[in-house]
């Protein structure tokens, strides 16, 4: 038995920081990346020494199989910093668990969870600038695994590459988003890999994603791909509907991925005791409810956006404008869960994870 493990990470440093080159008041999600980034490589059976460096480009040899069959997971998480510059994560546990279920559904192999912890630790302490304080702002956290291996046989790799690289993030204060409801594309299928956060999930949406978006709808609402009555999820948010001033959303199962937004949102409602029905939801109630007036609000729950209020939905030919309410479920979902994640509530179910 080996009782020596240890958690040491390799740190080389960047020589400089690009950090007074960035403008964080004009932030484009995702294009910006901090000085640091976490490496860590599985190779002979097991997962090796991490490493922290510069973020800088990788090579990879073409055949390296990520490449030819899609054998990659990721999360999404962010971290925040309060007025004091303590700095938390929101629930991360959940993330860890996530990306090795993921990994699991890929074939690829487990990521123990100190190195995980460890390098996210490591990481933000080392870029805590890119934090900034405020509701507004964020880091956004991206730890991803690929299959490195070069050979390009149908199989599982034997060598895998975990990353963890962090982009500083503005709030969204998009528009409220229109969105079709899917009757001929599915994003998932029973059996399938829709629960996991594969990489191949969201390039499978790109293209029927595009079509919706000529047609002047920015995201499509996923339905069960058999019958297609059912509504499940956004695709990169889980989906909430309010009839009258009931909360209902899907529940979780094979085809839909098990946000930590959307079981956050579940568990605040209780809190506030906002009737939440976790059950089946089809087109034909929602489009009822349109049409007699009891459908209030429609809004996507997830990491990256918090909150994203909808507007508008169309589903064969017909189009629904869901009118503005002043008592909105999802203003105050959004404020709350920001002030808890930002250090400004209690958290009564101890979600804060403070970065020592
Ligand atoms: C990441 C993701 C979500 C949201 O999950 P959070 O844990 O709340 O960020 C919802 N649906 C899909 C398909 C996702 O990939």
């Amino acid at each position: 038995m080996n009782t020596t493990t240890s958690y040491e990470i390799d740190l080389v440093k960047a020589n400089t920081s690009k950090i007074n080159s960035v403008d964080f008041e004009n932030l484009t999600f995702g294009r910006v990346f901090t000085d640091h980034m976490f490496v860590c490589d599985f190779k002979d059976g097991r997962w090796q020494k991490p490493q922290i460096m510069p973020y800088q480009a990788m090579t990879f040899e073409p055949s390296a199989r990520v490449f030819h069959y899609g054998q990659a997971v990721f999360e999404g998480m962010k971290a925040y910093k309060d007025d004091n510059g303590k700095v938390f994560l929101f629930r991360p546990e959940q993330n860890f668990e996530r990306i090795n279920k993921s990994a699991a559904r890929m074939a690829i192999p487990e990521f123990p969870k100190e190195y995980f912890f460890k390098g996210l630790e490591t990481l933000l302490n080392l870029d805590t600038e890119w934090i900034k304080p405020g509701l507004d702002n964020s880091l956004y956290l991206r730890p991803f695994v690929i299959a490195t291996e070069p050979a390009i046989s149908a199989s599982p790799a034997e060598e895998y590459r975990f990353m963890i690289i962090c982009s500083p993030a503005k709030a969204y204060y998009n528009e409220p988003v229109r969105v079709l409801f899917a009757e001929k594309f599915s994003r998932s299928a029973d059996g399938g890999v829709g629960f996991a956060k594969a990489a191949g999930n969201y390039g499978a949406q790109f293209y029927p994603t595009s079509l919706a978006q000529k047609k002047g709808f920015q995201q499509i609402i996923w339905t069960d791909a058999s019958t297609h009555d059912y509504l499940e999820e956004a695709g990169t948010m889980n989906i909430f509907f309010r009839i009258g001033d009931t909360l209902i959303t899907a529940p979780n199962n094979d085809r839909i991925l098990d946000g930590v937004t959307r079981k956050s949102v579940i568990q605040l409602a209780k809190d506030l005791n906002i009737d939440c029905e976790v059950r089946r939801v089809s087109v034909k109630e929602i489009k009822d409810a349109a049409m007699d007036g009891s459908l209030k609000e429609i809004f996507g729950a997830g990491t990256a956006a918090v909150i994203s209020p909808v507007s508008a939905f169309e589903h064969a030919g017909d189009v629904f404008e869901i009118p503005v309410t002043n008592d909105s479920y999802a203003t105050l979902f959004k404020s709350t869960l920001l002030n808890i994640q930002h250090n400004l509530a209690d958290d009564k179910h101890g979600w804060r994870y403070e970065v020592k």
